[in-house]
């Protein structure tokens, strides 16, 4: 990682000082926390009060650019430049179970929606065609009616959709609570739609950057 700091550098921290270069120094990372620092400017680069060419500074180094600017290396490029500390690793087998009882949740109510749905639709078409048979059966006809609608009232009245919008909003509610990253810093809701997604595509949480492991 490399960071050139100045008027135009890529540090965070803006720089609107006329004696600081557009380009007044280099900063890169040695991967230990600490940081090479490299002056590429005629008004000079100076960490804790001595003129550098080129130097190890850590974040809590004063960087002076030119005479008039400084600011510690950490005000500079931000913590995010730091180096972070290994990521942290977390076992997922629980989320197997939360998303699996939620997907079969999902297939059974569907199911019995789908049979509900057949009976309405099979009261209805038998309605349908015991309607005309009034003409031709009499008696018979109307009562083949009769059990039509009949049928239909109970399929519409008795027999309940699989699931009510609450229930549903319900159901997606728990699992929504229980589909978050395990690391107890973060519990931002997982991305992956299932865990399949979760455990072989991300791997890690793309918000904390924890890893996933299954054990
Ligand atoms: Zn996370």
């Amino acid at each position: 990682m490399e960071i050139i700091i100045g008027k135009q550098g890529s540090q965070r921290m803006p720089i609107d000082e006329p004696t600081v270069s557009r380009r007044h120094c280099r900063v890169i990372s040695n991967g230990d926390g600490t940081y090479t620092i490299e002056n590429l400017s005629q008004n000079g680069t100076k960490v804790d009060g001595v003129d550098i060419i080129r130097t190890t500074v850590r974040p809590n180094s004063r960087i002076q650019l030119g005479p008039r600017f400084s600011a510690t290396l950490a005000e500079l490029i931000g913590p995010t430049d730091m180096p972070k500390s290994e990521p942290k690793t977390f076992n997922i087998s629980h989320l197997r179970r939360v998303w699996s009882d939620f997907n079969q949740g999902n297939i059974e109510m569907a199911k019995k929606q789908q049979k509900t749905n057949l009976v309405r639709t099979g009261f209805g078409i038998f309605t349908m065609c015991a309607t005309p048979t009034i003409f031709l059966l009499g008696d018979v006809g109307y009562l083949f009616t009769g059990i039509g609608i009949l049928g239909n009232i109970y399929s519409f009245v008795g027999m309940k959709n699989a699931e009510s919008i609450e229930d549903r909003q319900l159901r997606q509610d728990a699992f929504d609570e229980a589909w978050i990253c395990p690391n107890p810093e973060c519990s931002r809701t997982l991305p992956a739609r299932n865990y399949r997604l979760l455990l072989h595509n991300y791997q890690s949480c793309p918000y904390c950057k924890c890893k996933y492991v299954e054990k």
